[in-house]
């Protein structure tokens, strides 16, 4: 039997129509590589949503087709998600920072059959373009060249255009993770799974969005959906402000200008915009909150923050879960709280909002206890969680009761607190015992002078692995590996001690901007310890 409600399918069209309807007016500023801003509002992302869904359909484009993007985030990429979607299509947000291989065996694996792209990659796509097998179309999306561009092709339709209909669990949006094995691995998110995760998203103990904020998102919008913000935003009519550049000055005028209150990018990108403010004495604007993610947000930037009354709302998630898994939510008791105390709440990757179930298991699959001790494997599930890659011929990645292993290895304090100390990979085995990487790394960015810093397991024959500590001075910082392990002195147990600390000029980056352990562990895994 059914019930008595109406049968409104979960649909991204609904968000779009919604934001077009009851916050037309509120604003979506970009501003652009070459330095100029435009401005636009939600009204008219969504006219150019639905010219683009015409245009899309006249270039013979049908419900289920894959099409491409390898942009930056700016509103033409904003209008082409709600026009790719409102046409039945699935948005690819290609990374451009991957390798040349793996661009190819992605845009070939997802067959897309467009491409749009931004002028800045011009000359990727021309290296690309002979070996990919499916795309028909390219289109530029800024400037001028040898492609159409997004505004010609959305300039010439008249907009009368009614959104595709289908069931809310057709497929929309299609990630592929980086992958530290193998092939990349596509994720395909649902219309329904993007409303939910975005109704969520907004709510007061997440990202507490209102039509009064003003979100600029850092994170890019082919990292997980630049974390649903853009489906978000529409949900709750905050202004949106884009850019599709990301340096220090830029990021701190546009927090300036534009009235941000809200931002969201993983903890690298904050570093720059410090730089810049340490420089200059630019200050927050009115920013009241970021979201920080993608890797673990280091106390020293958290106290950096807190300290100008920004709050840091530290969250944890991949692409796999559309991205939110945890959040760090403020307990009812957070007025009460000292300082310290509240940073080392927000140090924890935080607490799942409805929607998410987390629990942590061991290597036999035993749940373990929420005793804040036991850590294990964090497996996680839920209707944004995903259940099968794309077009992966090992089918189903999760059980029977659908629990997917993240890799990470966390632990879950009583109060449902989870908090990540490592990732499968990544930790330190020293006999027997596990060393958290990421507890070290977090403990020595927080010594004065340290920029960056990696911590690598590194053959030794007595207990299998030691720490190597990795570090980048900030310009002109001047101290020794000794002061490094002086600071570190009674700030982590005594014998995850670095076996050395190294100085490097750079660490590598994934291609969305956290430090590559893979690559620093292979590296260094003959490393002679001194
Ligand atoms: P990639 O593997 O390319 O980094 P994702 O963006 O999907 O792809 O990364 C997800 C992973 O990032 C998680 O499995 C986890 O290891 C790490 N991660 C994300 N957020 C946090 C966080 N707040 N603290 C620690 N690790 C995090």
């Amino acid at each position: 039997m059914l019930g008595g409600m109406q049968d409104a399918q979960l649909r991204i069209s609904r968000i779009i129509d919604h934001a077009e309807r009851e916050h037309g007016t509120r604003e979506v500023v970009t501003r652009w590589a070459d330095g100029s801003t435009t401005r636009s509002n939600w009204a008219g992302i969504a006219a150019d949503a639905r010219k683009f869904s015409q245009a899309l359909e006249k270039l013979g484009m049908n419900k289920g087709d894959r099409i491409a993007t390898l942009a930056m985030n700016h509103g033409h990429h904003l209008s082409a998600w709600y026009g790719i979607s409102g046409m039945g299509g699935v948005v690819h947000t290609v990374n451009p920072r991957l390798f040349t291989e793996q661009l190819v065996y992605i845009i070939n694996h997802a067959e897309d059959r467009v491409l749009l792209f931004d002028k800045v990659f011009e000359p990727l796509v021309a290296g690309l373009k002979d070996q990919l097998k499916t795309v028909e179309r390219y289109i530029l999306f800024d400037g001028e060249g040898d492609y159409p561009t997004f505004r010609e092709l959305v300039d010439a339709e008249n907009g009368d255009y009614e959104w595709v209909e289908g069931d809310e669990r057709e497929p929309c949006g299609l990630c592929y993770t980086s992958g530290t094995t193998g092939n990349p691995k596509g994720v395909l998110y649902e219309h329904r799974s993007n409303v939910i995760h975005a109704i969520t998203e907004g709510q007061p103990d997440a990202m507490n969005l209102s039509q009064s904020s003003v979100m600029l998102p850092i994170v890019p919008m082919f990292h997980a959906n630049a974390w649903g913000l853009p489906f978000a935003c529409a949900v709750t009519g905050s202004k949106m402000v884009f850019s599709a550049v990301n340096d220090g000055e830029t990021l701190c005028g546009l927090v300036v200008d534009e009235g941000v209150t809200h931002s969201a990018g993983v903890p690298t990108v904050w570093l720059a915009m410090f730089a810049h403010m340490d420089a200059t004495k630019v200050d927050y604007g009115k920013l009241e909150m970021v979201v920080i993610g993608g890797s673990a947000c280091p106390r020293a930037m958290i106290e950096r923050f807190m300290h100008a009354g920004v709050y840091v709302l530290h969250a944890w998630g991949m692409t796999e879960t559309s991205p939110i898994g945890t959040i760090g939510m403020r307990p009812p008791n957070w007025g009460e709280l000292s300082f310290d105390e509240k940073v080392d709440i927000i140090c924890k990757q935080g607490r799942t909002p409805f929607g998410v179930e987390i629990r942590v298991v061991d290597d036999e699959g035993n749940e373990q206890p929420r005793d804040g001790e036991s850590s294990g494997s964090l497996q996680v599930r839920g209707p944004w969680i995903l259940d099968q890659y794309f077009q992966d011929e090992s089918g189903k990645c999760v059980g029977d009761d659908n629990w997917f292993d993240t890799g990470d290895v966390s632990v879950i304090h009583p109060d449902g607190t989870m908090q990540i100390t490592d990732r499968a990979k990544d930790v330190i085995k020293s006999g027997g015992e596990w060393i958290s990487s990421i507890e070290l790394e977090n403990a020595a960015v927080g010594c004065p002078g340290v920029a960056e810093a990696a911590a690598v397991g590194v053959y030794h024959p007595k207990w299998d692995e030691r720490p190597l500590l990795l570090i980048v001075k900030k310009e002109g910082a001047d101290f020794s590996d000794e002061d490094v392990l002086a600071y570190l002195d009674g700030k982590i147990a005594k014998w995850w001690m670095p076996d050395e600390v190294k100085f490097v000029d750079e660490l590598p980056h994934t291609a969305t901007g956290k430090i590559l352990k893979r690559q620093i562990r292979d590296e260094y895994k003959d490393y002679k310890l001194a």
